[in-house]
């Protein structure tokens, strides 16, 4: 497939016709791995009942994380019960258990990119049966009525009732907070699950639940033509994804990073030129080039030079989060050439349904290696050293 038929091939009418789903709605079948003290689980046994679930939780605002038992809410009627497969790491999850973003409450689960196996459905589910493939991200529930999230933009709900899938206030969970997905099972409102296709692994499609929705989401928005010049800037979890995606919508793509030894990586992931911004002085060259530029920095940094390499009047979006959620840019730097900046969250459920699809039809793939739950405190410090290459995946049996 060439980048033209890539860029058109996959419409919202294609994601709608592989969306409908039949599902009868209210079995449960035997999920006997979830509940290993009760074998003879059935739907009476398990309906109105907290779950229990096991995971690995902050316990204060230290960086490390431990084993945790804890419930979730009963399946309601409009819930699904995921059995958890695997959970990946995502800068994110570091920085909220760490308090860099407001004081939290403990202990608390982190983990938003989750992919399973639907266990138990509530009775008006239609969207889920029991067996069927399905992936929770960044949020959990909203209002469900404004307009915001009757057009798919959960995450901009107008009566501020979007719940993040970890830490926020959430009157019926046991703990009083959403718990994410660094556990063995997770209960969601079946509306922000989404359907995992078999042609692509669990693994590689967990990082899509964040990662891939946040670079897509904002992408898509860009709507840059076939051949327009894109930067990346910030070449980790949501950055590699976001080159891989570009270049597959038919992008010439220009990924800076700070590494040099992620040089020859992102060359294997098709673009055009890797910039190793060892000083800003590197991004002098390339001031006024770009047609688009998405930045995945979670940290502070020099918004105003890595702004200067777009062309005047367009468009540069940040969607790293730094500490304390606040950066701070040279306003003469971004007057020099009037570039539009905006910042971007993630995106919504139909959006991260499409993601998925066209990640999965294309073989757009996440570089993962895949760790045991004891390997988690290790990996976060590799993260935050820059030595994550690109998306630690966490084998969810080991919890
Ligand atoms: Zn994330
Ligand atoms: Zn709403």
């Amino acid at each position: 497939m060439d980048n033209q038929q890539k860029a058109n091939g996959f419409s919202r009418r294609d994601f709608l016709k592989n969306t409908v789903t039949a599902g009868a709605g209210t079995l449960l079948v035997n999920p006997m791995n979830l509940f290993s003290q009760d074998v003879n689980t059935n739907n009476q046994h398990i309906m109105g009942k907290n779950i229990k679930s096991k995971g690995y939780a902050a316990k204060d605002n230290s960086g490390k994380l431990s084993p945790w038992e804890f419930e979730r809410r009963p399946v309601g009627e409009h819930d699904v019960l995921i059995d958890i497969k695997f959970a990946s790491i995502c800068h994110s999850d570091i920085h909220q258990m760490k308090g860099d973003w407001g004081p939290q409450q403990y202990p608390q689960v982190p983990g938003h990119e989750i992919v399973g196996i639907v266990a138990a459905v509530g009775s008006k589910v239609t969207k889920f049966k029991v067996g069927d493939r399905a992936g929770v991200g960044c949020m959990v529930d909203s209002c469900m009525e404004c307009d915001s999230c009757k057009h798919g933009e959960e995450h901009y709900c107008e009566n501020g009732k979007t719940v993040f899938t970890y830490g926020y206030p959430m009157k019926d969970s046991p703990t009083g907070i959403s718990q994410g997905g660094y556990s063995n099972n997770i209960v969601v409102r079946d509306h922000f699950a989404v359907h995992i296709p078999e042609h692509i692994s669990f693994e590689q499609a967990a990082p899509l639940l964040c990662a891939g929705i946040t670079t897509y989401s904002p992408l898509m928005n860009a709507n840059f033509k076939i051949g327009d010049k894109v930067g990346v800037a910030g070449i980790g979890g949501l950055g590699h994804l976001a080159v891989k995606l570009a270049v597959s919508k038919g992008a010439e793509v220009y990924a800076f990073t700070t590494s040099p030894s992620k040089v020859n990586d992102i060359k294997s992931f098709g673009v055009k030129e890797v910039i190793v911004v060892d000083n800003p002085s590197k991004l002098a060259p390339f001031k006024g080039q770009l047609d688009y530029m998405i930045s995945t920095i979670p940290v502070q940094f020099d918004v105003a030079s890595y702004a200067s390499v777009v062309k005047p009047n367009g468009f540069f979006t940040q969607v790293g989060m730094p500490v304390g959620f606040q950066l701070t840019l040279s306003n003469i730097g971004l007057a020099g050439s009037r570039v539009n900046f905006n910042a971007s969250l993630i995106g919504g459920i139909p959006e991260t349904q499409e993601v998925i699809h066209y990640c999965a039809d294309n073989g757009i793939y996440p570089v993962i290696e895949v760790i045991k739950a004891n390997q988690i405190n290790d990996a976060w410090d590799k993260v935050l050293n820059n030595e994550a290459r690109y998306r630690y995946v966490i084998d969810a049996s080991t919890f």
